[in-house]
């Protein structure tokens, strides 16, 4: 029996999700109304039922879409005549071609086109990361498929709005770029419900919900905040009743939705804002990852965007890599110059005890970087590879983010691969 973010939650390794997902029995459809249905899984997807058809938001992941499929098809067997994708991750599209049938209209917004070709672009150098972000095997790349090479399914794209009736129900489709470029809300006024995709609940946050990834780190342009600040206000202004989230639970009742998208709007902007008012006095990115906090009356966790990888992310989105130091304009990177620190201190012995000293003294990244040097000079210090490893537990014990864990997981199974092969 598949469960709620099963997938998502192998990915983010993170133990408090997993739990949370465990009480989830995705087996079960939701009747959302007795028109809306809804199958939770990674990512939910949606059926709307009308008297001339039917319409689904959304297909899931390509692994769990046909589950998806038959369980919606149980409550309604008739025709499906639109798709209305919100957004073009893996985890919604994957179940296009289960619907597709003659005469299906599939919908997205126009920068769904770029954005399925920039995945596909850049695949190769995706596959690595996501299979050590969602902790899997790497995905098989075939040979590059060009620029523009990926498989557009969509045969309805708008650029700001776009609206249908089908069977006397009228959707109303908005752009509201968010976590992706190309996210879209579904709006139904006769149900007064929206359909946001992910730029609420992220992979399925319980509440208090997380900030969200203005940046994820497996790799993706930087979010850009103001956009998904403007999108949360257009949700907001349609005063919904029921907010149906790409991942997790709907949200119920005006007031509930205001107050949770509200806080989650003005967090963003919180963080965005600090970001360019540093920026404007003249701080460095490092000193605002480490100088910017949510203020606890937000109530948002970090558990699966945190506010320093946002704050660079935002950073390095308005203004690229260059800080300014000629040093770093060139292709050497500081860790060229490492072997030579590691001859400069008498050999690797030294710096791994100031490793451990750091480590100590409660500072565990500074053992993680000092550990970097040791390794550029010798690949296969045991020494190095043991206060590395150290360092790494310490962090995984402590880390409150699922993705932070997730990568921690990463680092001490390749940490532990290159102890065993000494
Ligand atoms: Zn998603």
């Amino acid at each position: 029996m598949h469960r709620i973010l099963s997938v998502a939650l192998l990915l983010c390794a993170g133990v408090g999700l997993r739990a949370y997902a465990a009480d989830q029995d995705q087996t079960k459809v939701v009747k959302i109304n007795d028109s809306i249905y809804m199958v939770p899984t990674s990512g939910n997807v949606y059926m709307v039922t009308t008297p001339d058809g039917n319409v689904i938001i959304d297909t899931a992941a390509s692994d769990l879409a046909a589950e998806a499929k038959t369980l919606l098809a149980a409550e309604s067997r008739a025709p499906v005549k639109y798709i209305i994708l919100t957004h073009g991750h893996a985890d919604h599209i994957g179940g296009i071609p289960l619907w597709e049938q003659p005469g299906i209209q599939i919908i997205a917004q126009r920068n769904y086109v770029e954005f399925v070709n920039y995945v596909t672009r850049l695949e190769g150098f995706f596959a690595p990361r996501n299979a050590a972000a969602f902790n899997r095997p790497p995905k098989e790349v075939g040979p590059w498929a060009g620029n523009y090479g990926a498989k557009i399914d969509p045969t309805i794209l708008f650029d700001q709005e776009y609206t249908f009736t089908l069977g006397g129900v009228e959707f109303q489709l908005f752009s509201t770029p968010g976590e992706t470029p190309d996210h879209l809300t579904a709006w139904i006024p006769a149900y007064k419900a929206a359909f946001i995709g992910d730029n609420y609940a992220g992979i399925g946050i319980p509440e208090p919900m997380s900030f969200p990834n203005i940046y994820a780190i497996r790799g993706t342009k930087p979010r850009w905040a103001l956009d998904w600040i403007n999108s949360l206000d257009k949700v907001l202004a349609l005063k919904p009743e029921v907010v149906l989230n790409g991942h997790g639970e709907p949200i119920l009742g005006n007031q509930e939705i205001n107050q949770r998208l509200t806080r989650y709007r003005d967090a963003i902007q919180y963080v965005h804002d600090a970001v360019v008012k540093g920026m404007n006095s003249g701080k460095d990115v490092f000193t605002l990852m480490q100088e910017i906090r949510l203020p606890p009356s937000f109530n948002l966790s970090e558990s699966f965007g945190k506010v320093s990888w946002s704050v660079r992310g935002i950073y390095d989105g308005y203004a690229g890599w260059f800080d300014m130091n000629p040093s770093t304009m060139y292709e050497l990177p500081p860790s060229s110059v490492y072997p030579d620190l590691v001859k400069a201190a008498g050999g690797p012995d030294p710096v791994v005890r100031l490793a451990l000293e750091k480590l100590n003294a409660g500072k565990p990244v500074e053992t993680l970087h000092l550990t970097d040097v040791v390794l550029a000079y010798d690949q296969k210090n045991s020494a190095a590879l043991d206060a590395r490893l150290k360092a790494l537990n310490y962090l995984r014990e402590r880390s409150q983010n699922y993705v932070e864990a997730g990568w921690l997981e990463y680092g001490i199974t390749k940490t532990k691969e290159k102890l065993a092969s000494q």
